[in-house]
């Protein structure tokens, strides 16, 4: 086979180094008076993966999302955008990086047309004549060429959303960063927003989107990152996270100390979890160990698959929150 370069009639020279992260940050840090909004973040951001950020209510995903755009200045640590530092390189980097963040400052009065076109004016990668042509196809992507010529002021939260998205896709970006996206949208616009991700997926583009639903970003994301009090507390890709911990049975008995001997007897593994009889299904299915205790005489109160690692750690959280 003949290579691209050689074709070419090029002498083919050592690849050029590729960059594996599309974004990573390190030691990244924001204190607000006395709030320690983002408390050290180490965040790795594929190339080509749509990264979840995931957290309950203030534990700091907007904050990490502002200071990965250059929207603010960390109180410490770095930002690498697209193979480049911030905020040294912010004007060469952020054109090819389309976002979307809370409150996007969009004139009121004019129109969600006139708003883009002025956004588009702005991108040093459209020319002059192709500006109206890339907003018409934005505005056409996200559902709202139809209301595109009513006033800013007027629209619902959900098409707010909708053109924030516009202005994110007026240009094909290598990252895209999306805060929030569903917020405000109905179940049709939600799966709106999932097949445009999804589309720039298929096209390479690397996404990384925050929420604060594990099923949005169970139904989107490849990898996850999920923050708790302006921490860190797990990031990797999504299937081996959901995973980590294993199948399991929570078994709920008067009589923990007699079923944990009888399921070690039969080979299962166990152990006594907050009160409950957790037996491990990675050899054994859920029946094998039920019978083994009712045969054993073992009062079975209640029986039922553990949740799995990614669903159990994010319920903690959230349970804790509230
Ligand atoms: P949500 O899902 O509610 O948007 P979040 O995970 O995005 O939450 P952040 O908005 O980043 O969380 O907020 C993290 C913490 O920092 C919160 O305690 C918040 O009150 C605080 N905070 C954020 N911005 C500021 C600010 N400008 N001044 C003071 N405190 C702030």
């Amino acid at each position: 086979m003949t290579g691209l370069a050689e074709q070419a009639g090029v002498a083919s020279a050592a690849p050029a180094p590729v960059e594996s992260y599309a974004a990573r940050t390190s030691g990244l840090r924001k204190v607000y008076g006395g709030t320690v909004a983002v408390a050290g973040v180490d965040l790795a951001v594929p190339r080509g993966a749509v990264v979840g950020v995931l957290g309950p209510n203030g534990s700091g995903k907007t904050t990490t999302i502002r200071m990965l755009l250059g929207l603010i200045r960390p109180t410490a640590g770095s930002v690498e955008l697209l193979g480049r530092a911030l905020p040294d390189e912010t004007d060469r980097v952020l054109p090819r990086v389309g976002a979307l963040v809370e409150g996007p400052g969009f004139h009121p009065f004019l129109s969600g047309r006139e708003n883009l076109l002025r956004c588009a004016a702005f991108e040093p990668d459209l020319a002059g004549a192709e500006i109206r042509p890339a907003v018409e196809e934005a505005l056409a992507r996200v559902g709202l060429d139809a209301a595109a010529g009513r006033r800013f002021r007027g629209y619902s939260l959900g098409m707010k959303q909708r053109l924030g998205l516009a202005a994110a896709l007026l240009v094909p970006r290598e990252l895209v960063v999306l805060d929030e996206p569903t917020n405000g949208l109905d179940p049709a616009g939600t799966r709106e927003i999932r097949q445009i991700i999804a589309d720039l997926h298929a096209v390479g583009t690397t996404v990384l989107v925050s929420s604060h639903l594990l099923s949005e970003v169970e139904a989107t994301c490849t990898h996850v990152a999920v923050m708790h009090r302006g921490s860190l507390v797990a990031q990797g890709e999504l299937a081996g996270l959901l995973e980590s911990g294993g199948p399991h049975l929570m078994i709920s008995t008067p009589d923990l100390a007699t079923g944990l001997e009888v399921l070690r007897d039969n080979g299962i593994p166990a152990r006594v979890e907050r009160g409950e009889l957790r037996a491990e299904l990675s050899d054994v299915d859920a029946p094998e160990v039920v019978a083994a205790l009712v045969r054993a005489e073992v009062g079975v109160h209640e029986a039922r698959r553990g949740r799995a690692g990614l669903e159990d750690l994010f319920a903690r959280l959230t349970e804790e929150e509230s």
